[in-house]
């Protein structure tokens, strides 16, 4: 179980500059979220890992970066135009919208009559002790009957050039998807690939979503990093179609790739879609579930979409979507291994599993046990005290230097103690210390000795380097080398 209530998540989100509502000097938007300093820099940190070992370490990956706004006719032969829709009830009281099939998974309001009309919030699915009524009205609001399930098309639709009619009808991309698989047969004919290969993006998507929430996990406007992998459905590897040969080990790499980066294993886990979940093109899906606050919810998924959307692509364009097979002589529709998660559900499920509560010499510290490489700030730079003008021109200027290659911050503005809770608290890996030692005493006459102290966040142990070494001691550190190993070359400081 994560050890952590949403609540607190966005209120640590808040308050260090995680995660912000979107417009919310106006009362705010629930569906969407502005992403603070922190939170920019680890949304970063994650694309940037993604596209580091799933494109530019592979050889059988390239990119690419499409447009947000398409021709409209991708979205008529992609499906979108008439199925990507959720069914929609509406209450005739306070008008609020729910998906239908998600009604019975709410906590609802009841006004029992056996108890005089007293108001209860009830826990979803279950019948009102008093009573034994079961919910047939608005979850929400108690009152309002709920209309008959309509369909509701989750698509953003705008009008692209100047005027506002049907002919310029286009839409916001529900998915990154479609702008890869459109652009196959250009990526094929400029980078002359063979099958199996793959095509990456990252980049924003819209949803319309009827009840977005569960804080970041499912907004209107959010950011996928999707991969579209061919191959070669003819071809049979250890005697298995090619198709599902690929599709197990993507499965198997996205695991593990979410594993290396900081999800416990066991909080990770596989959803096979059965029959009745199956897209209709779909071959096979899989889902990955992370263990959020509110239960095991899709992470990402990885489906299996055959040749589905290159045949459809090709009929509504009239361009043949093929490669040629020179060994076979004909023309092959790959099959499409797809990939696809979301940066927002990645972000917040790293938050939510580094998040820990721990007593330190009875005190509470809060420590975000973020992976090095995710963590939004990589070195912080503190001084002992800041009326030392020596000690404070040292962390400037060591901050300046460190900031050349890592994300490097300064802060004197409290005592030691709560400046190191303060980057434990957003995840910091290590911070340095100036201190008297570090730069002498020049009325005295005494010389300092050029070291600081660096600290490690999880184990809070305390080194002593020399300022000259720190480059070569942060290159390890940061470039993989556990911290013990470091650690053992230089002399510890007392914490
Ligand atoms: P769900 O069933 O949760 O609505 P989905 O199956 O519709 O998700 P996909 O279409 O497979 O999602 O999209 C791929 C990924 O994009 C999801 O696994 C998720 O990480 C992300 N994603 C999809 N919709 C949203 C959203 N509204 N907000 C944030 N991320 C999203």
């Amino acid at each position: 179980m994560t050890a952590i209530s949403m609540d607190v998540l966005v209120s640590l989100c808040k308050r260090r500059g995680f995660v912000f509502q979107s417009s919310e000097i106006y009362g705010g938007t629930g569906s969407v979220w502005d992403y603070g300093p922190l939170g920019v820099e680890l949304r970063n940190n994650i694309k940037r890992v993604w596209w580091r070992d799933f494109v530019q370490q592979r050889a059988d990956m390239v990119g690419l970066d499409a447009s947000i706004l398409m021709h409209p006719t991708v979205w008529k032969a992609s499906g979108h135009v008439d199925h990507f829709t959720d069914p929609m009830v509406d209450c005739r009281e306070c008008k609020r919208r729910f998906r239908a099939d998600q009604v019975d998974e709410m906590a609802w309001v009841h006004y029992c009559e056996a108890t005089k009309g007293n108001k209860f919030t009830i826990t979803a699915g279950e019948a009102c002790k008093h009573c034994g009524a079961r919910r047939t009205l608005c979850p929400e609001c108690g009152k309002g009957e709920l209309s008959a399930p309509r369909q509701f098309n989750l698509m953003f639709r705008t009008f692209m050039g100047p005027v506002e009619e049907d002919a310029s009808l286009t839409y916001l991309r529900p998915e990154t998807a479609q702008g890869i698989l459109v652009n196959f047969d250009n990526v094929l004919q400029s980078t002359r690939r063979k099958l199996p290969f793959g095509i990456a993006q990252i980049g924003k998507a819209f949803r319309n979503e009827i009840t977005p929430g569960n804080f970041i996990f499912r907004s209107r406007e959010f950011e996928q990093m999707e991969i579209e992998f061919f191959v070669n459905p003819q071809e049979t590897i250890d005697g298995r179609p090619a198709d599902e040969h690929w599709h197990d080990r993507w499965i198997a790499d996205c695991q593990a790739w979410f594993v290396r980066y900081g999800l416990q294993s066991d909080h990770v886990r596989l959803h096979e879609h059965d029959r009745a979940e199956l897209a209709h093109y779909a071959k096979r899906t899989v889902d990955l579930l992370y263990h959020f606050p509110m239960g095991w919810s899709e992470l990402m998924g990885i489906a299996n979409r055959t040749d589905f959307d290159l045949k459809q692509h090709a009929k509504f364009s009239g361009k043949s979507l093929t490669w040629f097979d020179e060994e076979r002589k004909e023309h092959v529709v790959p099959f499409v291994i797809e990939p696809s998660a979301g940066v927002d559900r990645a972000l917040l499920a790293f938050l939510l599993d580094a998040y820990r509560e721990e007593e330190v010499r009875g005190d509470k510290r809060v420590v975000l046990r973020l992976h090095p490489e995710l963590a939004p700030v990589k070195i912080a730079v503190l001084p002992l005290l800041k009326k030392r003008p020596e000690i404070v021109a040292t962390g400037h200027a060591l901050r300046e230097r460190l900031a050349r290659r890592w994300v490097t911050v300064y802060d004197d503005t409290a005592a030691i103690g709560r400046l190191y809770r303060r980057q434990d608290e957003v995840g910091t890996p290590y911070c340095v210390t100036v201190d008297v030692k570090t730069v002498g005493d020049s009325a005295k006459g005494e010389a300092g000795d050029q070291r600081v102290t660096v600290r490690e966040r999880d184990s809070m142990e305390q080194i002593r380097v020399p300022i000259g070494e720190l480059d070569s001691v942060f290159d390890r550190l940061l470039g993989g080398t556990a911290w013990a190993e470091v650690a053992a070359g230089h002399p510890r400081a007392e914490s």
